[in-house]
């Protein structure tokens, strides 16, 4: 018999203690099963949940690096592959000192749906390690980068494991990851995904992240024959994918009116100036404080008087509000305050950035809400389609990239709202989600025997 969904919690309680990360990731997709487990005995049969919760291989290494004053540093590394039934591990490497075995493993769970809702063959992982990057030399983050990848090598592969970047991994960490990994194997095949344009990168992937989770929004608009264009939008994060969906925001006709950082949060009442937070985050590298010297209208918050240290992101009245920072970002009272202001849609960019009380009080008030592992599906499905680039020695154009992420987006949000229905919650895009990421998961695993 399926044991119940709290004897499983139990158990990996009890087997992986301290993961609470993990342990979130896992309770939310198992409560959205019961009615697909009640269906098809099959899944029981095969014991596909206690399979799909254990991750079918994790790496963890020790990384010497030598830092700018010769001192040697050591950090933990990780790489979680956690299931491979629909194709070549797939996920990105976090470089950030709250990296635990517990972080990694809920982004890697997570993944599993979300790659699977790409509907391209991507088997899941995930990996990083407890670095933080920020106030490190160029020349730091290469070493530390090469040490990485001295043991990540012998693990990943065009065809087996192929990382991308996350928090704290983009470009310039990519560079020097693949460019160990050449020197390592001597194959310059892609086995990385988020490279430089002119050494195996792809158009648009950079922007895939914030340019899908803006797609996924328009789609959950349009089908309450809604749109984007004219609604205040607000955003947290400044990474890559805050960023780019502040571009589509515009794109759309929308507001974007906040982004944030660490130290803390912008509000500009006119709209965000892109160009400037491009100037601040990718060039100089820099921090959000620096926008109020150039727009003395817009006001700073820093992270030190915000009430209860809750992300004063969401008290901000918005139409739409796309958090796009971190896990656990939005709380339910941030939730509540975001309803009560007439908050409309909600669409996340970061992984598990609301905790699971705001998603609950989301599907309670029937608002439209996009979960991360449907509406940020739009930068793994762009690293796929690296891939497919890498493989054939072709390059596409920003335009081809970008309308197969837009169909990629739309056929997401087709799916898992088509699920839901199936499964009698329409508009429940959590439950259509994992419910539809799982099926297609459990049934290659069904196909391809106990392995
Ligand atoms: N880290 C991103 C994610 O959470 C991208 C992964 C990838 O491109 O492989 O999906």
């Amino acid at each position: 018999m399926t044991p119940s969904i709290a004897e499983t919690m139990e158990y990996l309680r009890r087997s992986s203690p301290a993961q609470a990360e993990f342990y979130q990731a896992a309770e939310e997709v198992l409560g959205s099963l019961k009615s697909l487990l009640d269906r098809e005995k099959r899944y029981e049969q095969h014991n596909i949940i206690h399979r799909i919760i254990e991750p079918e291989r994790q790496i963890f290494f020790r990384v010497a690096w030598v830092d700018d004053r010769g001192c040697v540093q050591v950090n933990k590394g990780y790489r979680v592959e956690f299931n491979s039934a629909l194709g070549p591990y797939k996920g990105g490497l976090r470089f950030h000192p709250n990296v635990t075995a517990g972080v990694v493993k809920f982004l890697g769970f997570e993944q599993i749906f979300k790659n699977a809702l790409t509907g391209l063959q991507l088997g899941a992982a995930k990996g990083g390690a407890n670095f933080d990057p920020k106030g490190k030399s160029d020349n730091e983050i290469m070493r530390f980068c090469q040490s990485f990848m001295n043991e990540l090598f012998r693990h990943i592969g065009a065809t087996i494991d192929v990382p991308a970047g996350d928090i704290g991994v983009s470009r310039r960490e990519i560079g020097y990851l693949y460019g160990q990994y050449k020197r390592l194997t001597g194959r310059h095949e892609g086995t990385l995904t988020g490279k430089g344009l002119s050494w195996g990168g792809s158009r648009g992937r950079t922007e895939a992240t914030g340019y899908g989770v803006v797609y996924f929004a328009e789609n959950m608009l349009a089908e309450r024959g809604e749109t984007l264009a004219g609604k205040i939008c607000t955003v947290s994060g400044a990474g890559k994918v805050s960023i780019y969906a502040v571009e589509k925001l515009y794109q759309m006709g929308a507001k974007p009116v906040t982004v944030s950082d660490s130290n803390g949060m912008i509000y500009d009442g006119r709209g965000i100036d892109l160009e400037l937070l491009k100037r601040i985050k990718e060039v100089e590298r820099g921090r959000l404080a620096r926008y109020v010297e150039e727009h003395r209208g817009a006001v700073y918050t820093p992270v030190e008087d915000y009430p209860l240290g809750r992300n004063s992101v969401w008290s901000v009245p918005c139409q739409c509000a796309f958090p796009c920072a971190t896990e656990n970002e939005l709380s339910d009272e941030d939730a509540r305050t975001l309803l009560n202001g007439g908050c409309l849609c909600v669409c996340e960019g970061a992984n598990m950035p609301s905790t699971q009380a705001a998603a609950d009080a989301f599907l309670a008030a029937g608002i439209a809400y996009g979960p991360a592992k449907a509406a940020n599906a739009g930068g793994v499905a762009a690293s796929q389609l690296e891939m497919a680039q890498n493989a054939s020695m072709l390059q596409w154009s920003f335009e081809e990239v970008d309308s197969r992420l837009k169909n990629i987006m739309q056929t997401i949000f087709r799916t898992a709202s088509e699920t839901a229905k199936e499964f009698g919650e329409p508009g429940n895009l959590v439950l259509g989600a994992n419910i539809a990421g799982f099926r297609k998961v459990a049934d290659a695993m069904i196909d391809q025997g106990v392995v």
